[in-house]
């Protein structure tokens, strides 16, 4: 009967969860007893916070002088007569520190402060929420602590020196393959061991509850600002597509989050199928996920018989995750959102491919995102929006090996 109820109440709001941290039959807060005073005053506290003025304000000023905000909506009118429809970009490759990920940052920076937390911790694959979050602690003075896989902070070494230059520390997490997934276990441990000075920045809509949810309104800012821009430029604040990449899935949280409860916006989220969904190299958590806990929540993620997790591939970093956030599992469970992929070849093919037509060398991650526009039918009055999440600078190795 109560599981019920809150059935009920999701299907009327697919974007929030609800009291408990739920999205339907996905979320909660699965966490180590020692964490329990840590989530539980973040639990309590977000939503007031972050709805004070004085907090609201701080914010704002921040993601449009320090971030850069409103970023552009471009007309993409090349690409746009290539699909014979009309193609707007939103560039959140404009952010300061080229990324989408810089949003949510400074608002849990400013969260932190609220909370008398002098100490961040975050973990990191690619280095890019690492490099936000280590500049938003510079910006604002707080001791800051990314942890990283080994073997990530090998491939990824201009963002280790971002990260470095910035005044923070970087922890090389040692365990299991050395990835985002043994650094996010090593933040875990260090937030049980600093409980009362440490804020824990977790970088996507995942983790217990109530980060995919504070992620998603920080993120939210993306299509806040769609609607307005969309409808200055064409009379009508609803797209007919929103196209983003998912990884755990905050940009695309952000890009879809106004748009959720407008049924005629179809959205579309597309994942890295890697070297293709039956080669045991992918990170498709929608097509071979099931349900089990990752990082503090109830979600699908890529997972063995006997529940280990499956080791992800991406040739993206940003992608290379084997679970997904609760919020898009129960958009995927709904049909809310169509999920699509892309793999490894398809999105290197699409990201030459829009520097070649636009003039944009996009982040290997958004590449995903365009990577499936041969796949889809527009009409030629279709208003298609792709969340250009990031831009290609930090790929350009990847990028040089196929010139
Ligand atoms: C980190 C990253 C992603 C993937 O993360 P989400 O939380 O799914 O958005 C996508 N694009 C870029 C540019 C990134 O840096």
């Amino acid at each position: 009967m109560y599981k019920k109820l809150i059935m009920k109440n999701n299907k009327n709001n697919l974007s929030r969860p609800d009291k408990h941290g739920y999205y339907g039959e996905f979320g909660g807060a699965y966490i180590p007893e020692m964490l329990f005073p840590n989530v539980e005053e973040l639990q309590k506290k977000y939503k007031k916070i972050t709805g004070e003025n004085s907090f609201k304000k701080e914010l704002s000023l921040l993601l449009k002088d320090f971030a850069g905000r409103p970023t552009p909506l471009f007309h993409a009118e090349r690409l746009s007569k290539e699909f014979n429809t009309n193609i707007y970009l939103k560039r959140e490759d404009l952010c300061h520190t080229g990324a989408h990920k810089i949003n949510n940052t400074i608002g849990q920076v400013l969260l932190a402060e609220r909370l008398g937390k002098k100490r961040i911790i975050a973990e990191t694959g690619a280095g890019q929420h690492g490099v936000a979050t280590a500049t938003v602690c510079a910006l604002r003075g707080l001791e800051c602590i990314v942890f990283m896989g080994a073997k990530d902070i090998e491939r990824q070494a201009p963002n280790v020196a971002r990260m470095k230059m910035l005044g923070a520390t970087v922890i090389p997490a040692l365990s299991g393959s050395q990835t985002l997934k043994d650094a996010t276990n090593e933040a875990i441990r260090d937030w049980i061991n600093h409980p009362h000075n440490t804020h824990y920045i977790i970088g996507s809509v995942v983790g217990p509850h109530p980060y995919p949810d504070m992620v998603a309104r920080f993120q939210s800012i993306i299509s806040k600002e769609i609607r307005q821009q969309l409808l200055k430029e064409t009379g009508d604040r609803c797209p007919s597509h929103v196209i983003a990449c998912v990884g755990g899935g905050s940009n695309a949280a952000g890009a879809f989050y106004h748009f959720i409860e407008e049924k005629k916006v179809k959205l579309i989220a597309v994942e890295a199928a890697g070297m293709g969904l039956t080669s045991g190299k992918t990170a498709a958590t929608t097509q071979l996920g099931t349900t089990g806990i990752l990082h503090g929540s109830k979600s699908l993620l890529m997972q063995t018989a006997d529940g280990q997790v499956t080791e992800p591939h991406s040739i993206s970093a940003g992608l290379d995750y084997p679970g997904i956030g609760p919020l898009h599992a129960n958009l995927f469970k709904q049909g809310r959102v169509l999920f699509k992929n892309a793999t490894d070849e398809e999105a290197l093919q699409a990201a030459f491919h829009l520097a070649k037509t636009e003039g944009i060398i996009p982040a290997l991650e958004t590449a995903h995102a365009f990577a499936v526009l041969k796949d889809i039918s527009f009409k030629k009055n279709d208003r298609v929006v792709i969340c250009l999440s990031g831009r290609g600078d930090k790929d350009l190795a990847t990028y040089m090996t196929y010139l």
